[in-house]
């Protein structure tokens, strides 16, 4: 296993770009994680080109790296305007890591329309063919990722996780990738089946880190859940997501004693 880059992904309660970057220096992470792009301060609106230099080099001052990670855009969506609207949003925030000089750019597949009910929830993709919807999502952002020259990650989440992970292994641009998101992965679809499905063809590149109790995504400290990541080979970058910056060093913390 090579060096693990350890960053912290936006704790909520983020004022300023140079607030964040700084503190995350100051804590002593490796990587500044953006999250996400949707949001003030990081929103590519902000940030004009004059803008986008001087934050790459504040981070490269502090010794930081950056990482993105997408705001909510949908490319599974059934509504023909959100879908150009998010084809549209991937490649406005991809120019953004690439001005930023960003290691990779992490997004959400985007998810399945649901009608609730009480007892059994009705999902879209139930009735329609999402398998080729995936299949074309990837093959937009590997067209958008090879264009930027951006890593572009997807993460797993709880829906459709199987034929995502298909179309990345098959995927032939070496631009596109996944980033595990574990405690996802401790919800839905189990930490080390998904670890060895996204690792098999060499996409793995990064991972979320969080804990939970296995029943709902509560991005609670590591230790606090269920999560167990023993046997696992890290990916060069893990970012860790949870809730504020305490909770964030603690989770570094018992990371490290567990797992480094
Ligand atoms: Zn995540």
């Amino acid at each position: 296993m090579g060096r693990v880059h350890l960053g912290l992904s936006t704790p909520t309660f983020v004022d300023t770009i140079d607030e964040f970057l700084e503190r995350t220096a100051r804590d002593g992470w490796d990587f500044a994680e953006f999250n996400h792009l949707d949001l003030p301060p990081f929103s590519p609106e902000l940030l004009d080109t004059g803008e986008r230099a001087r934050v790459k080099d504040l981070a490269a001052d502090l010794g930081l790296e950056i990482s993105l990670h997408a705001g909510d855009c949908d490319l599974l969506t059934l509504d023909p305007g959100f879908l150009r609207y998010s084809e549209d949003r991937i490649l406005t925030e991809a120019e953004l890591a690439r001005d930023l000089g960003a290691v990779y750019l992490n997004t959400h597949l985007g998810f399945p329309e649901r009608m609730v009910r009480p007892g059994k929830s009705l999902w879209a993709d139930e009735h329609f063919d999402f398998q080729r919807r995936v299949a074309e999502a990837v093959r937009h952002v590997a067209r958008v990722a090879d264009a930027t020259g951006v890593r572009i990650l997807y993460e797993n989440t709880y829906r459709l996780i199987e034929p995502l992970m298909e179309a990345i292994n098959e995927c032939s641009s070496p631009n596109v990738g996944f980033l595990l998101d574990v405690g996802h992965a401790n919800i839905a679809g189990g930490v080390r089946e998904l670890h060895s499905t996204m690792s098999r063809k060499g996409k793995l590149f990064a991972l979320h880190l969080h804990d939970n109790d296995g029943r709902w995504d509560q991005h609670a400290p590591l230790g606090s859940g269920t999560l167990d990541l023993e046997g696992i080979e890290l990916p060069p970058y893990v970012a860790v997501e949870v809730r504020n910056w305490d909770m964030a060093l603690g989770t570094r913390e018992e990371f490290r004693k567990r797992y480094l």
